[in-house]
């Protein structure tokens, strides 16, 4: 490719996460000059900043995200095997999870991470800058040391970070950023929020051991899934142990001898008020975009709620040299979105690979799981969507105990979903509750994109005894 000897980069990348890492990458692999500046240096700060400080090279999924709250997740499914076993001949009491070797073994994992992060950008000759990074016109950006360095085009991948009502007591509270290194484990933990984390966590803390309160304001968490879905999902959650109290708020937190002291609330008709106390709170209250400081203001980058920054299909801002990807720009925040949409920029700006067309983003049929015990794992439209978009919807579902826990004394249950359009039978919604969920549902999904009706599914030999054969074999609709 040709490079603009005018600046001192082509691109220069603010933002070493998910998507900033993968675009840098890319756009070096393809012959361009690259920089990109991360705030947290190589291993994060693992300050108490709420984030503010930088994640560090792979940003939150690898830091504080996905990574260790899926090792996390992992070391929490022990619990219930170490039970689950004795039905299967297995004698002897259960061990008991020493929480300091779980953070260790851990942030040793995150650690080797970090450095293949950084080779993997220093191998493809991306410079790599660990400071922080504003932008002070159209073509350059200035370190926190002063140096300043120019470039064709910018790329805005500044992430997210968790965000915590106002409230008093503010300081007593922690987010999904310290969870993971708590000095000692929470025997006692109030999660509040009713969304992927407070979710995730609820269920873990709960499958480590952990007595959880979990405290949701609206109806029913997982706002925005499919109804059944939520609600049967909060019923194995319930039944696993997490106290999940609906419609249900703090009202004062204090420090008190024994721990921290919560008052709740009910909905604002029953008055109801009542006190727990516990170790730990996590307010897992929602993520906003990382901008401040960045300069944005001063260039009039167009901005949306929370400061998110507005981009066109080809993911560049208001401010032509400028472009923005990834949880910065609040849209779908998720990591195989990040990266995708790191591709699909690098093609647009460098050209695709040889021999190969330009890549294109789609935001529809997006998989995604929910790391809750069981998961859920959906693809598609919910069925209150569906109907709103297609009008005539049949209904496919299943609910069953799976193989495993005839013998393991379990009471938890799978459900699955299918949404067909009635006029065209392509499936349209996929989803599922129960074991593995996520690892099932990503193969539908290839299936799904590639438009399957519900006659393929049908013609589909199941893979047996397995849970995920059961959607190639729902015949009977459900009766509208
Ligand atoms: P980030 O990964 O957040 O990276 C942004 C980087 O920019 C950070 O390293 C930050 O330090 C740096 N930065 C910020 N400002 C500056 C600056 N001014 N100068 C230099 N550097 C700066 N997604 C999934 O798909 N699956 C999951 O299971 C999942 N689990 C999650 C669990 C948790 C607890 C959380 C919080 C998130 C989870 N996510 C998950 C979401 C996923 O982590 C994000 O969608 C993804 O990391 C977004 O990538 P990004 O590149 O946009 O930003
Ligand atoms: P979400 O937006 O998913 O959920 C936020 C939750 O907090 C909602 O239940 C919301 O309620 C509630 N809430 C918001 N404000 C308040 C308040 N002032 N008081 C009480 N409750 C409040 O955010 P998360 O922080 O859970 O996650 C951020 C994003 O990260 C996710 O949307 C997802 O994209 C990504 N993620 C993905 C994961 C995965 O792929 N497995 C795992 C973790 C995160 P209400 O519904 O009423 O608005």
């Amino acid at each position: 490719m040709q490079t603009d000897q005018t600046y001192d980069f082509d691109l220069f990348v603010i933002g070493g996460g998910s998507g900033g890492v993968r675009a840098a990458r890319m756009a070096a692999q393809r012959g361009a000059r690259v920089a990109l500046a991360e705030a947290g240096g190589v291993h994060g700060s693992h300050s108490d900043d709420g984030g503010l400080t930088g994640a560090g090279l792979g940003g939150t999924c690898v830091n504080v995200g996905c990574i260790p709250k899926k090792l996390y997740s992992y070391a929490a499914h022990f619990a219930e095997s170490f039970e689950e076993s004795h039905g299967f001949g297995w004698e002897g009491a259960a061990p008991t999870l020493n929480w300091e070797t779980l953070k260790t073994n851990r942030a040793k994992e995150i650690n080797r991470l970090n450095g293949i992060y950084s080779q993997l950008l220093s191998g493809a000759g991306v410079t790599v800058i660990l400071q922080r990074a504003r932008i002070v016109d159209a073509h350059t950006v200035e370190m926190t040391d002063g140096t300043r360095h120019t470039a064709k085009s910018i790329l805005i991948a500044t992430g997210g970070r968790p965000s915590v009502p106002d409230i008093a007591g503010r300081e007593l509270v922690v987010t999904s950023n310290e969870m993971f290194d708590l000095p000692s484990f929470p025997k006692r933990l109030l999660v509040v929020g009713g969304g992927y984390i407070a979710c995730e966590f609820a269920s873990i803390f709960n499958g480590l051991g952990a007595q959880v309160t979990q405290l949701y304001r609206g109806e029913q968490i997982l706002r925005g899934f499919d109804d059944e879905v939520r609600h049967f999902a909060a019923g194995e959650m319930v039944k696993a142990g997490v106290d999940l109290r609906l419609g249900s708020d703090v009202a004062a937190i204090e420090r008190v001898a024994e721990g921290i002291k919560v008052t709740l609330q009910g909905n604002p008709q029953s008055k109801l008020q009542e006190n727990i106390i516990v170790d730990t709170i996590l307010y897992a209250t929602g993520r906003v975009p990382n901008v401040s400081g960045l300069g944005l203001e001063a260039l009039q980058v167009k901005q949306g709620k929370d400061g998110a920054i507005a981009v066109n299909a080809d993911y560049q801002t208001s401010v032509p040299s400028i472009y923005a990807l990834g949880d910065v720009t609040a849209r779908v925040q998720l990591t195989p979105v990040a990266l995708g949409e790191a591709m699909v920029l690098v093609d647009h700006l460098f050209g695709p690979p040889a021999g190969k067309a330009a890549r294109s983003m789609s935001y529809q049929f997006i998989p995604t799981a929910v790391f809750t015990h069981p998961n859920i794992g959906t693809v598609g439209y919910s069925e209150a969507d569906a109907r709103k978009e297609f009008g005539g919807i049949t209904v496919f579902k299943s609910e069953f105990k799976a193989l495993k826990h005839t013998l393991s004394g379990s009471t938890e249950r799978t459900f699955m979903k299918l949404l067909v359009e009635t006029a065209t039978d392509r499936v349209v919604g996929l989803h599922m509750v129960g074991p593995d969920a996520g690892e099932i549902v990503q193969g539908f999904a290839v299936a799904m994109k590639a438009g399957a009706t519900k006659a393929m599914f049908d013609s589909t030999i199941g893979i047996h005894p397995t849970a995920a054969e059961e959607f190639v074999t729902m015949r009977e609709p459900v009766k509208s």
